[in-house]
């Protein structure tokens, strides 16, 4: 059985406790591999590490640090093949999803944000006469990077390219349910030869390995679940240290009358159910205006029975694995409870056994369920899988009252022809994001975070070179 290592001061070394976890493929139910379940000795020695590699690195020209992040970035692409087929059957998504997303966008992130610190600048106040200010931009110290399961290479390198551009060291921790191309990414680290130090990856649990990581950090960077956040931001506060935070979400997808009909079918579609709708930006409240509600609901059942679910290796599915055992049941739990309060399943709402060697895997089938209140606690709490309520709506006023009814605000997606009614709405739902016509269009540049219990602060672009540096202003007086 393949034994995950650490990744620590340039070496891969095993977790000093011995201790292993076991990690299994959401396809089949198998355990492949053992992950070290790597407690507070781990982190402080990753941490040592990094502390040590810190002034090398952060005094060294950012075209010094570009040229690395462009040979990782390279490494990663050369290595891509190896690390679609692990990232789908760690995490259970599609192969074809791994090779359009996921794969890809761990070196775009690393080479849009070792390009992007050539162009961070700072700012100069003018005083006239009397003086002149400017500000400084620091690294600060050992960056904590701590990453959930459902995007996750993309999502790690998301933390640590920026981290590392801008000078900080890192000390990361991946999920623990899909450690396996973090693993990958340390061994093409190690095989460029990046410097020793500058990038550290524990495993393990994140109330051992990741709290460590928390407390020891001099910022955070975090990105899972709002309660797992709260304990986060609770640890981080002590000591007042910056800490950033991506949390869930209950997103809506606001369907009007007057909307491009068949283009806002297939995204909203795509908006419930890709990657398993275990994406933070899905769309899981489907909102639609009343007038077109029957008419909609049937053109989105017709578009469902398309989908298909299977096999995560074959392109023709559209859907692979939830990505545990533990998570399956979560999301049937709560299909159970929308059905015993009156909700009407319209599709799916069913664990999938497939055939053969995949007949343990845990699979689901597409799920839409109608007739609940907003207020009921389906349509108020994250479900992070792929199910979608159905919600009639008359008139604006009704619609943001129920849009906003929820202690989340991460995303939203609205469609309309009517490009002022669109922009109006949009202003008004609580979220930190809002797509109009479209949904996951991005741009790395962009703001990206949540509003309310969604999260903390902006990551994206030069939002993420900010977080990563202390401003330091230094003002000269002018003699005159
Ligand atoms: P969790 O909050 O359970 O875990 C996220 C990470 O935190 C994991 O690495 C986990 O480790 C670690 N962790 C757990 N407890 C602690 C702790 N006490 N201290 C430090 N680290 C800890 O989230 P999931 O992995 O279940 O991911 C799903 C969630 O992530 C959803 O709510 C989703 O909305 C959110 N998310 C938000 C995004 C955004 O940008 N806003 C993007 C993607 C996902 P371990 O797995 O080992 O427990």
């Amino acid at each position: 059985m393949k034994k995950l290592l650490n990744y620590i001061d340039g070496e891969l070394v095993p977790p000093i406790n011995k201790l292993y976890l076991e990690n299994l493929s959401p396809t089949n139910g198998e355990v492949y591999s053992l992950v070290p379940d790597s407690n507070s000795q781990d982190v402080k020695l990753a941490m040592g590490a990094a502390r040590k590699a810190f002034k090398n690195w952060s005094e060294q020209k950012k075209e010094y640090r570009y040229n690395w992040m462009m040979k990782l970035a390279k490494a990663i692409d050369e290595h891509s093949k190896k690390l679609i087929i692990a990232e789908s059957y760690d995490n259970g998504k599609p192969e074809w999803l791994a090779e359009q997303v996921d794969i890809p966008r761990c070196s775009a992130n690393i080479r849009f944000f070792a390009t992007a610190m050539l162009h961070f600048d700072s700012k100069c106040y003018d005083m006239g006469n009397d003086g002149l200010n400017y500000t400084l931009k620091h690294p600060i110290g050992v960056a904590g990077c701590i990453s959930p399961w459902n995007l996750p290479l993309y999502l790690l390198t998301w933390k640590i390219a920026p981290a590392i551009a801008t000078g900080n060291t890192v000390v990361a921790k991946p999920s623990e349910i899909t450690p396996y191309t973090a693993y990958l990414f340390s061994e093409i680290c190690k095989k460029i030869n990046f410097p020793k130090g500058v990038i550290n990856i524990v495993h393990g649990k994140g109330v051992s390995a990741g709290a460590a990581v928390v407390e020891y950090a001099d910022v955070v960077s975090f990105t899972g679940g709002t309660e797992t956040g709260k304990v986060v931001a609770t640890s981080a506060a002590k000591e007042f240290k910056k800490c950033s935070l991506e949390l869930g979400g209950k997103n809506p997808t606001v369907v009007f009358s007057d909307c491009n009909f068949n283009s806002t079918i297939d995204v909203a579609v795509k908006s419930a159910f890709l990657n398993q709708g275990q994406i933070c930006l899905c769309g899981s409240r489907l909102f639609i205006e009343k007038k077109i509600y029957s008419k909609f609901k049937s053109a989105f059942l017709k578009k469902l029975k398309n989908l298909r679910v299977g096999d995560p290796k074959n392109p023709k599915n559209n859907l692979g694995a939830i990505v545990s055992y533990d998570h399956l049941e979560k999301i049937i739990s709560i299909i159970e409870l929308a059905k015993k309060d009156g909700g009407k399943v319209l599709f799916g709402g069913k664990r999938l056994f497939l055939k053969k060697t995949l007949k343990q895997g845990y699979y689901l089938s597409p799920t839409v369920i109608e007739g609940l209140s907003y207020k009921h606690i389906v349509n108020q709490e994250e479900i992070f899988g792929p199910v979608v309520t159905l919600i009639p709506f008359e008139g604006e006023k009704d619609l943001i009252k129920m849009c906003n009814s929820t202690k989340y605000g991460l995303s939203a997606s609205v469609f309309s022809e009517n490009i002022s009614k669109a922009h109006r709405v949009a202003a008004k739902i609580d979220a930190g994001l809002v797509w109009i016509n479209t949904w996951l269009l991005r741009d790395l540049r962009v703001p990206f975070g949540g509003v309310k219990q969604s999260g903390l602060g902006r990551e994206g672009g030069f939002y993420s070179l900010d977080f990563f540096t202390e401003s330091k202003n230094a003002c000269v007086k002018i003699e005159n």
